[in-house]
């Protein structure tokens, strides 16, 4: 049998020590703050994020009807908005819908009287260079490791600026001293140095969900500098892993070498008198969440329906967002080779896989797609037969239940992005199985700092490493992925998103 090469620490590493890991040492649960800004922080929690967390619905009358989104981050910062107050700005996704579509869409909720949307209106040309632009055809791929499909037009840049700076104006509308702001992603790294330039001296914190590139493809981009300097003016910069980490502390110590003062005695940049901390924080899921709905009895039945679909055949599963980071077509290199390889794997398994649509207007996206189905045909007509199709290709959206139900039916998942800040998909997996699945993980999803020792690690541009754990995922013995699954849900369970947000904001009131 091949052996799959780890080329990866297997083990989750706790983050490095910072000043804020001694603090929470002394002082947790959340002690008194030691120094003179007590109160700096203390106040209602100010989110700032590209879009709003709301759906909005099409009305009879041509206007948007809005209604609270659901997702992990949403529903783990609800319960401290709402407790503490708050105001969560973004744009609301859709041309058109502006302030008044907003009012009343939190009613419903709880505590929903204590927080406030606020829109941040941009303009079809906006949305179409800051947003499609700069933060998608530039940021994203070079981000990720894809510099050769960045595509930075001049107008994207001064677009990113502008809008960066509309938030900056929204926001500064409705502060309070105490306010602790928490800016959440790449399409605002420029933020924090606005709201400082306006004289904010507040408390702010900031939290990259994708992963934070060397030095040397950053300096691909116009702008590079303003964005290493634009992350110096939160008073904390969150990061998924300890490579994001490392990459940036190496990138504001080479641009900005005077922010590293000997004396100061720990890692992180200082500027303008100013101690910036940085640290690590793997997202995470509401694991009790999707653990406690995969027994809903909606999600029973359609498992059962997807079991007998596969008619006793080994259910590979893959949920992806339509996007050239996931690794779509390695993964069906993969299968290839994994049958080509293992006879007796032809018809007794198959991949089913989604494609969630995503980007659609981006090239880059059309292209990704018309390299999948191209694939995914090619390897059904290699290995077709009248009764068996390898890969049950899907190009839509998901329903909860539909999604759970895949979960918990699935006998392996196959997670091979390329590069991802962390892949929520993985977590939401394990907590939703609770059987026997075995996750087929690659080296360079985030999340395999922390599912290394339980999942299969693959490398996905080795179709090799991918072929064997498909093989070894078929023909593994029950009390192994028992115990496999049984470690996966431990750590996520006891690292959920709840506890992310709590470490997150701890180390953000402490912080000065
Ligand atoms: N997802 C979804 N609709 C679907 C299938 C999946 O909204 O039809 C969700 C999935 O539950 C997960 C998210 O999309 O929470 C994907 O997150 P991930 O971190 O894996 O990748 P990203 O899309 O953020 O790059």
């Amino acid at each position: 049998m091949v052996q799959v090469q780890v080329p990866f620490r297997s083990r989750y590493t706790p983050p490095p020590p910072t000043r804020w890991d001694a603090w929470e040492r002394r002082h947790s649960p959340l002690g008194p703050y030691p120094g003179p800004n007590r109160r700096k922080g203390g106040g209602r929690l100010v989110l700032a994020s590209n879009r709003l967390p709301v759906t909005l619905t099409p009305k009879p009358d041509g206007r948007w009807q809005s209604s609270p989104a659901s997702g992990g981050l949403v529903s783990a910062l609800w319960p401290i908005l709402s407790r503490r107050g708050g105001v969560w700005t973004g744009w609301t996704g859709a041309p058109g819908a502006g302030q008044a579509e907003l009012d009343g869409a939190l009613e419903s909720l709880p505590g929903g009287d204590r927080c406030r949307l606020q829109a941040v209106a941009l303009t079809e040309e906006e949305v179409e260079s800051y947003y499609g632009g700069f933060s998608n055809q530039v940021l994203w791929p070079l981000f990720h490791g894809f510099s050769h499909l960045c595509r930075p037009a001049p107008h994207f840049w001064e677009s990113y600026r502008r809008v960066n700076a509309r938030f900056a104006d929204s926001l500064t509308a409705c502060l309070r001293w105490d306010d602790l702001i928490w800016v959440q992603d790449y399409h605002l790294i420029l933020l924090g140095k606005e709201l400082r330039e306006r004289g904010l001296d507040h408390r702010m914190v900031y939290f990259l969900h994708i992963p934070f590139p060397p030095l040397e493809l950053l300096e691909r981009i116009p702008g590079h500098r303003e964005l290493v300097e634009g992350l110096l003016h939160f008073d904390l910069v969150g990061f998924q892993t300890i490579r994001d980490r490392e990459h940036f502390l190496d990138a504001a110590r080479q641009l900005f070498p005077e922010s590293f003062p000997p004396e100061s005695g720990i890692p992180d940049p200082v500027l303008d008198g100013r101690q910036i901390l940085t640290g690590i924080f793997p997202i995470s899921i509401d694991f009790q969440g999707y653990s406690g709905d995969a027994h809903g009895s909606v999600v029973l039945a359609l498992e059962q329906a997807i079991r007998n679909q596969a008619r006793g055949r080994t259910l590979l599963l893959g949920v992806d967002r339509l996007d050239y980071t996931k690794g779509i077509p390695e993964k069906l290199k993969g299968l290839d080779l994994a049958l080509e390889r293992w006879p007796e794997l032809r018809g007794s398994v198959v991949l089913k896989q989604l494609v969630v649509p995503s980007r659609d207007t981006v090239p880059a996206y059309r292209d990704a797609k018309a390299e999948i189905e191209e694939r995914v045909d090619a390897l059904n007509r290699r290995w077709g037969t009248a009764d068996w199709v390898p890969v049950e290709y899907r190009y839509e959206s998901w329903t909860r239940a539909e999604l759970l139900a895949h979960y918990r039916a699935a006998d392996a998942a196959l997670v091979t992005p390329l590069n991802d800040g962390m892949n929520l998909v993985a977590k939401e997996y394990v907590a939703a199985n609770a059987g026997s699945g075995v996750l087929i993980l690659s080296v360079f999803a985030g999340t395999a700092g922390e599912l290394g020792e339980s999942a299969l690690l693959v490398n996905p541009s080795e179709s090799d490493s991918v072929a064997a754990a498909i093989r070894q995922a078929h023909v593994m013995a029950p009390e192994e992925r028992r115990a496999r699954m049984d470690q996966a849900r431990n750590q996520i369970r006891s690292h959920d998103v709840h506890r992310w947000v709590k470490h997150f904001l701890e180390a953000g009131i402490r912080i000065r």
